[in-house]
């Protein structure tokens, strides 16, 4: 088994039970770390990550919770960050609600806000207090090749993944004195339930590589930034795309 030089180390990953999630919780975990594992109310898919993560020998808590609930994310994390406070924390969770700008409901604007980018804001505000104690930490946030370029029929989607590129940048200009790294990872189009829906015969002639990305390719990406050989990387965007924008 590969090992990181922060042997057993907790990485809190939200989002965790599918997907890009589920992958990242996987690699860390091959990677060494211990698991805390949020999502929103898929049990029977966060159990079977939990059981894949105990079969590799490490740890895995379960979390569930809504993310963009302020009471929720305190009550779940307040008394587990008095006892231990993760080494890593990755923002993955997140929602799309697409329509065309002028169509778009408020409710749909506000949902798709909460999760993306309000829940990065409320965990992450916790969190870098504990890791500011500690001196050392590294947050992840997971943006969205739609946050760089715009897209049509996602003004909110967009909206707040570029919000959380420019809440990472902020957020590691604030904490790089006290050793935490904070880094944001943008794909396109990567293979999970959130694409099942599109019309892929339409969009795979605009990626110059051919094909959807697998989450395990956005999971190696994070696990590097987690590893040692990242140390001087702070308030950067590695996109994984396919070369769907350069
Ligand atoms: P999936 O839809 O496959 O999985 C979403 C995950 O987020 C699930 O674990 C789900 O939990 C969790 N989740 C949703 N809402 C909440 C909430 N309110 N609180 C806590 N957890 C929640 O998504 P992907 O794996 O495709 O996407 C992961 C991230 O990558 C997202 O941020 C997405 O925007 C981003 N991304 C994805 C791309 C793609 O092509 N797939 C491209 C670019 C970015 P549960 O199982 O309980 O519902």
């Amino acid at each position: 088994m590969e090992t990181n030089k922060e042997q057993n180390t907790v990485v809190l990953i939200t989002g965790g039970s599918r997907g890009i999630g589920a992958a990242i919780a996987r690699r860390c975990a091959a990677g060494g770390h211990d698991i805390w594992l949020n999502y929103n109310s898929n049990h029977e898919a966060a159990q079977s990550v939990r059981q894949e993560i105990e079969a590799m020998g490490r740890s895995c808590r379960l979390l569930p919770f809504d993310v963009s609930d302020e009471t929720a994310v305190h009550e779940a994390l307040e008394p587990l960050l008095d006892e231990e406070v993760p080494f890593g924390f990755i923002h993955n969770a997140g929602i799309t609600r697409d329509a065309l700008a002028a169509m778009m409901s408020r409710r749909d604007w506000d949902a798709v806000l909460d999760v993306n980018l309000t829940g990065f804001f409320l965990l992450s505000r916790l969190i870098v207090k504990s890791m500011l104690s500690k001196r050392r930490g590294r947050i992840i946030a997971i943006a969205s090749v739609s946050g760089e370029t715009g897209q049509p029929g996602q003004m909110n989607y967009a909206a707040a993944k570029a919000g959380l590129i420019g809440a990472c940048k902020t957020l590691a200009r604030e904490v790089a004195k006290r050793n935490i790294l904070v880094n944001v990872v943008s794909p396109g189009l990567i293979e999970t339930e959130m694409i099942a829906d599109l019309p892929l015969d339409r969009i795979l002639p605009l990626i110059p590589l051919g094909r959807v990305g697998r989450p395990e390719e956005v999971a190696g990406m994070v696990n590097f930034l987690l590893s040692e050989e990242a140390e001087y990387m702070t308030g950067q965007v590695v996109s994984i795309n396919g070369g769907l924008y350069i």
